[in-house]
């Protein structure tokens, strides 16, 4: 028997959070107000509790991880890392490759790493509710568990088209206490106003966070939590990167390349933070962020400022961005169709600290598929991204007769995305190009501001 899982004792769940920004070359741009100056916290005390806003900007490289926040995570953490050796052998290639495997949790992905801290500060607030949206249902989920397990009642805003596409996502998270609304909605101005725009709205992801700010800042006992993008949330998935490390450092290996699939960028910066000290001190590693073609946010979006929902009602944050009135193509990846990114992983890669790829959809499920008969774990399409870029990694170092040490984030199991599997497998999906016209229409949207 050949070793090909690694697990670590829940002791050994990290003691502390992993913050970049000490270790930046340039520091990250300060989000900005409808006035085009910097924000204060003030600002944001309307919907985040104070140690959110302290983590949003602190500058101190070890944040500790509170004690009930390292309860909770031992639910399902450590996460295994897992060396994909059928994979490899199916490959006949000279790379091993590794995965960090996010899919068992309870909402099966890597979201609730960031859900239960965010609940937990919350409720230390005083806070009795949250508000948030969701896309393909997995940041619904991962908050209603945590607003479960800290006493929160939790209101999700759903995009409509995944409302209706996934109705066991809402049963998920109704089972774990949520209450889910399909967005845009009635009760919120914005979306009252989008319906009256458009009665049969898709929804959005950017619309649906829109909802959950309006009412969050509406409400002294609401707050909004947001899934992904911000620094925080980059900060408490960097569990996943700490616990690689020592890992791989177990298995007497360390990664040339990294890969993570990215929507907002938080299991970018969950699993390649940690390594980016490294590489820094002169460590020879690439760290790639991959996304879908169709939408192209780090590859072919423009580098300004922009509001992180559809009706401006958030801080102004210098990003890649497709312009924040973007309408997603309906491609089977909705953890990806976020129109911009971190602010942390867009100056990074700016800086060409970090690398971005971009893949297409058929490839994508070719390579979902692939993994699932080799290694039996079925990966969530967007998962999937990051494993098509790790084959063809392993596929060019064969063809140079070279080793390698690929690493991945397997970000979540694909158990509520059988339908697009489907789809798949009936030859109905396409691949799809960005058009270059939308790009040009984005950027006469973009708020006008120096910087
Ligand atoms: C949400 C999600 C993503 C993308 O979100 P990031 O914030 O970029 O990590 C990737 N994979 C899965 C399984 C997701 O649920």
């Amino acid at each position: 028997m050949s070793d090909n899982k690694i697990y670590l004792p829940e002791s050994e769940i990290p003691t502390h959070w992993y913050n970049v920004i000490p270790d930046m070359p340039t520091p990250p741009a300060p989000y900005l107000g409808p006035d085009g100056n910097p924000i204060g916290a003030g600002a944001m005390e309307a919907i985040f509790p104070p140690a959110i806003i302290e983590q949003e900007t602190s500058d101190q490289r070890w944040i500790p991880i509170p004690e009930p926040v390292r309860e909770a995570l031992a639910l399902w953490r450590p996460a295994p890392l897992v060396r994909a050796r059928r994979l490899e052998q199916a490959l006949d290639t000279p790379a091993r490759i590794y995965f960090k495997y996010e899919g068992g949790s309870p909402a099966g992905s890597h979201k609730p790493n960031s859900a239960v801290a965010q609940a937990y500060y919350n409720a230390e607030a005083g806070i009795k509710r949250l508000t948030t949206e969701t896309g393909a249902g997995q940041w619904g989920s991962s908050l209603s568990l945590a607003g479960q397990m800290f006493g929160l009642d939790v209101r999700i805003y759903m995009v409509c088209i995944s409302y209706q596409q996934k109705p066991y996502r809402r049963s998920m998270m109704e089972t774990w206490g949520g209450e889910v609304i399909p967005s845009p909605s009635p009760y919120t101005q914005a979306g009252r106003e989008a319906l009256e725009r458009d009665p049969d709205s898709r929804g959005s992801l950017g619309m649906a966070i829109s909802e959950a700010v309006e009412e969050a800042a509406s409400r002294g006992d609401t707050n909004y939590a947001l899934g992904s993008v911000l620094n925080h949330v980059l900060l408490h998935q960097t569990v996943i990167g700490l616990e690689a490390k020592k890992q791989l450092a177990i298995a007497g290996d360390y990664p040339d390349v990294v890969f993570a699939p990215c929507g907002g960028g938080s299991n970018v910066g969950g699993i390649m933070f940690p390594f980016l000290a490294d590489k820094a001190a002169g460590k020879d590693i690439r760290l790639v962020a991959v996304e879908p073609a169709s939408c192209p946010t780090l590859t072919r979006g423009h580098y300004a400022y922009d509001y992180g929902d559809s009706v401006g009602l958030t801080p102004m944050m210098k990003m890649y961005t497709l312009g924040h009135d973007f309408m997603p193509p309906g491609i089977h990846a909705g953890g990806l169709r976020y129109h911009g990114d971190s602010a942390l992983v867009s100056q990074l890669y700016h800086d060409q600290v970090l690398e971005a790829q971009s893949v297409q959809q058929i490839a994508t499920f070719e390579a979902g598929v692939l993994f699932s008969r080799t290694q039996g774990i079925i990966p969530a399409p967007e998962s999937a991204h990051a494993i098509r870029a790790a084959i063809d990694e392993a596929l060019a170092a064969k063809e140079e007769g070279r080793e390698k040490t690929i690493l991945f984030t397997l970000s979540g199991h694909g158990h509520f995305d059988m339908s697009a599997y489907d789809r798949y497998f009936a030859g109905e999906l396409e691949d799809m190009d960005y058009p270059s016209e939308a790009l040009a229409r984005a950027r006469q949207s973009l708020p006008k501001v120096e910087g």
